[in-house]
This record gives structure tokens, C-alpha cells and sequence, in this order.
């Protein structure tokens, strides 16, 4: 006999987007929150944002997202939308 809660485990899935472990029955269009393109490292586009690392920078100061701009790793992420498992096609 299966528990109720082994039932909502079961159900669970994790997202492929942000790793969340999620409920598909409680899934909403801002559950998700991501950012829509890679960490990087390199320039910003405009060319115009040179990045030196000085003594008291972060080792990541010179890397961002591609989509924002945010340049912390650990930003939240700049869209929302639903929470995609693995399962969906
Ligand atoms: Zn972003
Ligand atoms: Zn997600």
C-alpha cells in the first residue's frame, strides 16, 4: 500500500532548467525563474565594458550572463516561465 506522500514524490519532477525539484500539479507560468542564455565569459556585446580584475575583484568579475548582463552567477534569473522536466518533449 502507497503512502500519499510517496504518491506526491513520485510525482515530482525535476526541472531541466533551473534543477528545481517541483510539483507538475502546482507548475505555473512564474515558477521558474532562469536566465535565458549561458554564463559567459568574455566582453559585454557593446564592446564597450573592459574587465580587469583587481585585487579585491571576484574570480567571476569578468564573466555575466549573455541575456542580462548580471554579472553574479548566483542572480536571479531574468525570466520566468514554466518549470520544464525532463519528461516534455
Ligand atoms: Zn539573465
Ligand atoms: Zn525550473
Amino acid at each position: 500500500m502507497m503512502e500519499c506522500s510517496e504518491q506526491d514524490q513520485k510525482r515530482k519532477r525535476v526541472c531541466r532548467r533551473c534543477k528545481a525539484i517541483y510539483d507538475p500539479l502546482a507548475n505555473a507560468s512564474d515558477a521558474c525563474r532562469y536566465h535565458s542564455s549561458l554564463f559567459v565569459s568574455r566582453r559585454h556585446d557593446d564592446q564597450q565594458r573592459y574587465y580587469e580584475l583587481k585585487p579585491d575583484d571576484p574570480p567571476y568579475s569578468a564573466k555575466f550572463y549573455d541575456c542580462c548582463g548580471a554579472e553574479d552567477p548566483y542572480a536571479p534569473g531574468c525570466s520566468t516561465c514554466f518549470h520544464v522536466s525532463y519528461d516534455d518533449p
